[in-house]
């Protein structure tokens, strides 16, 4: 069966083919961590953990890079402002390090509990300033870049002359120019759309490297180039990333790596898109974006209750990738319905009782989840033919159909390599005893309730006096019993 994916350089869906079958080469764009991740992060990396769980299962050998940006993203898009990192740094009075230390753990904790795999390697943009530096050399001596300043920048325009720029974001330089040539006054650059490879440090800035052309740090865009070449090589297969990285970030890597090598270096560009709140892109600099620490609490004003790490995972699975997804508290008490649903049936299979013959085909099941993950990674009409066989286990287990062993080893089979293996979702029911204790608690307790309610004395006293051997006390209230360790 054939992958199919959408590869936004070209605007449609392509048969994905491996460059160095069995092996896949995919960088995609990390955080920059100078702040706690929030759903929008989260859409991110689970739409990525899809695609890499998806690609291992189907037999590739995957090296998965998302790196860690650190260093050098600046607070607007036109190589201005303060280092975000450097900034927070000044703020909290800490060495920008600590910064990247402790929201780069909280991060790492926050993909944890969504089940998102580890990728295999995880750069640091500060972990590589020769490879960046090394790149920009290259870049400059094949006449794409100048130095202005003791800063290097990426010229544009020339490169528009040998290579087409915009290719990916659809862009025409020759609009870009007239919208911009007037602008151009004292501003280093030849204009405005240029973008910094190396930037000259001020005396404020802390995190700083020396270069043949200043003490400084490398543009915001020069990490994922640099380190996607090193770890994956000069061509590779898949680069991901949200949609708001469209442009410029992805742009400029696509114009760096052709005035670096002569060719494009990736192969399949996937772009998720947004989480929106009220129809308006949930992310930081709109200042409406929930944390996912905010999620897993329920600690903040947007939501009516908290929401557990595969609440938001399967809530995010159930739209395609591709699609805007608006945040809504009705959403997510519909996810993790829908998920309860789900896992309740998956722990029912066991406890099937098979007959002679089944009644109900479900051959039919593994092959429409295949071709739902393969057109495109469509999680949500895959997880549609998971709830038809939830249908189907709940018929059987009311005795209203019926399935051989064979059949249902079968749709065990296929909850096993789709809900867990390849959307990665895990079931939440604690095996921590002290909840275990309040669930058999309130069990015998509404047991001892119908009792009495039957005018049963006898059951309810038995249970009553059971229990306080065992040292637990009842207290019958007006709103019923409730119980104490004594
Ligand atoms: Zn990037």
């Amino acid at each position: 069966m054939q992958l199919l994916i959408y590869n936004t350089l070209k605007r449609k869906k392509e048969v994905f083919e491996a460059l160095n079958a069995p092996h896949v080469g995919m960088y995609v764009c990390g955080p920059t961590v100078y702040g706690d991740a929030h759903l929008g992060h989260a859409r991110s990396a689970v739409t990525f953990d899809l695609v890499f769980r998806h690609l291992q299962h189907m037999g590739y050998k995957v090296r998965y890079v998302r790196n860690i940006t650190d260093v050098g993203h600046l607070e607007n898009d036109a190589d201005e402002g303060e280092d975000k990192i450097g900034k927070k740094a000044r703020l909290e009075q800490l060495e920008p390090m600590e910064v990247v230390k402790y929201f780069t753990d909280r991060y790492e904790q926050n993909m944890d509990a969504l089940n998102c795999k580890h990728p295999s390697i995880e750069p640091t943009a500060s972990g590589h300033i020769i490879d960046q530096i090394e790149m920009v050399k290259t870049i400059f001596e094949n006449g794409y870049a100048y130095e202005s300043e003791g800063s290097v920048y990426f010229d544009v325009e020339k490169y528009n002359k040998d290579y087409k720029y915009g290719k990916l974001s659809g862009r025409k330089v020759e609009e870009l120019l007239e919208n911009t040539r007037e602008l151009a006054g004292q501003d280093e650059k030849k204009n405005s759309f240029d973008f910094a490879l190396w930037k000259k440090a001020d005396e404020r800035h802390i995190m700083r490297w020396p270069s043949p052309w200043s003490d400084g740090f490398p543009g915001w865009h020069m990490e994922c180039s640099a380190m996607g070449k090193k770890y994956l090589g000069e061509t590779f297969d898949i680069h991901g990333g949200g949609m708001d990285l469209l442009f410029p970030h992805h742009e400029s890597e696509i114009a760096q790596s052709n005035a670096a090598q002569g060719k494009d270096a990736v192969r399949y560009w996937m772009h998720n898109n947004m989480i929106t709140v009220n129809g308006q892109k949930m992310g930081k600099s709109l200042n409406n974006f929930i944390t996912l620490e905010e999620f897993f609490t329920g600690n903040h004003e947007s939501l009516q209750q908290a929401y557990s790490p595969m609440t938001i995972r399967f809530f995010l699975l159930q739209a395609h990738y591709r699609s805007t997804l608006d945040f809504s508290n009705e959403a997510l008490q519909a996810a993790e319905k829908g998920m309860t649903k789900l896992f309740t049936a998956y722990s029912t299979i066991d406890k099937l009782s098979a007959s002679a013959t089944s009644s109900t085909d479900v051959n039919k099941y593994r092959d429409l989840c295949y071709q739902a993950i393969n057109d495109d990674f469509n999680s949500p009409i895959l997880i549609s033919h998971l709830f038809d066989l939830v249908k189907i286990i709940n018929q059987v287990n009311d005795k209203k159909t019926s399935l051989t062993a064979e059949d249902i080893s079968f749709v065990k089979q296929i909850f096993n390599d789709f809900l867990i293996d390849v959307l990665g979702m895990k079931s939440e029911i604690s095996t921590d005893n002290s909840q275990l204790v309040d669930y058999l608690m309130n069990t015998i307790l509404e047991i001892r309730q119908n009792a009495k309610a039957n005018k049963d004395w006898a059951t309810a006293d038995k249970i009553r006096d059971d229990l306080i051997k065992l040292n637990i006390q009842i207290k019958d209230t007006k709103d019923g019993a409730d119980w104490s360790f004594k």
